[in-house]
This record gives structure tokens, sequence and C-alpha cells, in this order.
């Protein structure tokens, strides 16, 4: 059993481990790193990607890829931007909308939905009433555009007896019942896509591959690749089958690419179809290298 003090890496150069990012938005898609890799490949007007470079061009890695677009939002915090990721949606009847600065149905109440979304601490907990928070989600499906904007309610998780304290998950309402159902579809699709992809990670055993989607620079949303993480860092047992660690991966990011979320292929948490409470996002980059917050990974005692 690994001690705390462990830290594993996988005896690559972080040259070695260096991934490439493109930009997700219709049409072609093509980016390319110093060491000259090149992602490249296209979107259709549905949202479907054509041409991905292996090992990405797999149907699950594919769907996996595109449901996670649709549920990554850009954070808008005053002029600062981060990334987050709707991990959970969940409807609620309200007699004063719970969201700072909603301008729907914020005296009566009603209807509304809460979206739960992992981020970065750091950004959303700047939020005041004088600084709201919202996020923006974006995509295309079923040849047209989808668009929403939910309002910050509360901060409602962070990580606990922990000095470094950079995970969150917030909670966000919109009241856009007809966008919402297409993000719930995107959300057990995504699940399904996990499922499918742990499972077969478990039958035919590869590198553990990092895909990261975020909004760099406040801009496009981008996709970010590596085919295999630089290092992992086992901080301490959660319970009997979790342990609490991070990730250092050479997936290109930036300063608004933090709160994104960060997909390990093979890290068992991803492979149950359903949110266990704390996935690991990106929460900074030392040069080339990005680090992932503290997250929960599962113990698989097979
Ligand atoms: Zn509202």
């Amino acid at each position: 059993m690994a001690s705390a003090h462990d830290t594993p890496t996988l005896g690559e150069t972080e040259e070695e481990v260096l991934g490439v990012a493109a930009v997700l938005e219709d049409g072609r898609s093509r980016g390319s790193n110093q060491q000259n890799h090149v992602l490249s490949f296209k979107i259709t007007k549905n949202g479907e990607f054509e041409g991905l470079p292996d090992p990405l061009n797999t149907p699950d890695m594919s769907s996996l890829i595109r449901h996670m677009s649709r549920l990554t939002g850009k954070i808008k915090v005053g002029t600062v931007h981060c990334t987050g990721f709707v991990q959970a949606v969940r409807q609620g009847i309200f007699p004063k909308c719970p969201g700072r600065m909603c301008p729907e149905n914020h005296q009566n109440g009603g209807r509304g939905y809460i979206l739960t979304v992992t981020t970065a601490l750091h950004v959303v907990e700047k939020a005041t009433d004088q600084c709201p928070a919202k996020v923006k989600l974006s995509w295309h499906q079923d040849g047209r555009p989808h668009q929403l904007t939910a309002h910050l309610c509360s901060v409602v998780d962070t990580d606990k007896d922990c000095s470094e304290k950079d995970w969150c998950a917030v909670e966000f309402i919109t009241h856009n019942t007809e966008t919402v159902a297409k993000l719930k579809e995107n959300l057990e699709e995504f699940q399904e896509s996990q499922g499918n992809l742990y499972r077969e990670y478990k039958r035919n055993k590869g590198d553990q591959l990092v895909i990261i989607v975020s909004y760099p620079n406040g801009g496009a949303k981008q996709l970010s690749y590596c085919p295999k993480f630089y290092k992992r860092e086992h901080v301490k047992y959660v319970r009997e089958d979790q342990e609490s660690c991070r990730y250092s991966y050479g997936a290109p990011t930036s300063e608004e690419s933090r709160g994104a979320p960060v997909f390990i292929l093979g890290q068992p948490l991803c492979g149950y179809g359903y949110w266990l409470g704390h996935p690991h996002i990106h929460s900074r980059s030392t040069g080339a290298i990005g680090h992932s917050s503290l997250g929960n990974d599962h113990v698989d005692r097979e």
C-alpha cells in the first residue's frame, strides 16, 4: 500500500508528456504545440467530431468529448473569467429566486433549475452582490445553437480540512426550461460514455490519457489533450475505497482554464456513470505543466 509520502511518476520528462489543444467551434479545428504535434478535426453543424486522431477517435471517446464540451461553461465573476463543469441538474420551486442578480422571477420566486458546477474556489469566492457571478453554456446540437445563462446562488462544498482548498462545488440557477432539458440529455450521455470508457479501459489497459475542456483567455472553448499524465501525487486515504490525490499533466491550459474538468482515462471515479462528489478540476500551471486540484480517486482493490 502506498504511503502518504509517495509521489509516483511515470518516469518521463515534462517535454515527453506535452499535449496539444484545439478550439471547439463549428468547422475545422486545428492546433499544434512546439513539438509540432498536431490536433486536427472537423466539427459538424450537429456538434459531431470527424477525424479526431487516435486514441480519441473511438465512438465512446468522441461521445465523451462532445458531451463534456457541452457541459463545460464559462464563468464570469466581475471582469474575471474561469471555467466550470455542470455535474448535476435538479429542479426546485422557490418562494424567492436564490440567484444573486438573477433578472427572472427574483422577487416572486417560482420554478427554477439548480446546476451544481465544479470550479476553482479562488475565483468564485470573490463574488459578491456588487460583483455577481454567472455561468454561460453554449453548444451546437440538432443543427442549431443552444445557450443558457445561470446565476450564482452559493458555494455548497469545498475541500475540507485542507490548506489548499481550491476545489469547490457551487450552485447556479436558471429558469430556461427548454435548454435545461437539452443539458440533462447531455449529462446522461456523458455519464454513459464515462462508464463505457472505464469498462473498456479495464479490459484493455492503455495509457491514462488526459482530456481538459476549458475557456482559455475567456475566449472560445478549447479541447486540450495529452497522451499520458506526468505525475500523480497521493495525498491521503479518505476512506477504505477512496484516496485524495492530485495530477500533473501536459495538456495545454491558460489562466482562465482554472476550474475546468480534468478527465483521466482509467481513473475509476470516472467509471461509475454518476458523480461521487469530488472529481479533479484544473487548478494552476507552472510553465507547460498543469496541476489539478485535490480530487478523490476510487481505489480499485481488484
Ligand atoms: Zn431567478
